[in-house]
């Protein structure tokens, strides 16, 4: 399963960002950024973090998810849109070769830390 895969992905992401942080830290929190081109669905995503956290060092972190809509860029009139039904024509000028500026993100956008 693919979300698994990310699951595991981020979690390494966060084991590499613990080791830079005092002795002792605890992460609360994850945010995660999912664009709407990334292919992720974002309920698998939960669910498959759920079962792998289960039972491990991180079974207390909340997961938080902010979905990204995808967002296009004119080369021409420099017009910046959200591309509706995939739609990804200028609405300003009609250029058809637009830009994706925003839509496949997969990161880790902040992680927030036990007091
Ligand atoms: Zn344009």
């Amino acid at each position: 399963m693919h979300e698994l895969s990310i699951v595991s992905s981020v979690l390494d992401q966060l084991e590499d960002l613990k080791k830079q942080q005092p002795e002792g830290t605890v992460f609360s929190k994850v945010g995660l950024r999912v664009g709407e081109l990334a292919g992720v669905d974002v309920d698998c995503l939960r669910f498959g973090f759920e079962c792998v956290v289960k039972d491990t060092n991180w079974e207390h972190l909340v997961l938080e998810i902010e979905q990204v809509a995808r967002r296009q860029q004119c080369p021409g009139c420099k017009e910046e849109f959200q591309a509706e039904n995939w739609a990804t024509a200028c609405p300003k000028c009609g250029e058809a070769a637009t830009i994706t500026i925003a839509g496949e993100e997969l990161q880790i956008a902040y992680v927030e830390v036990d007091e």
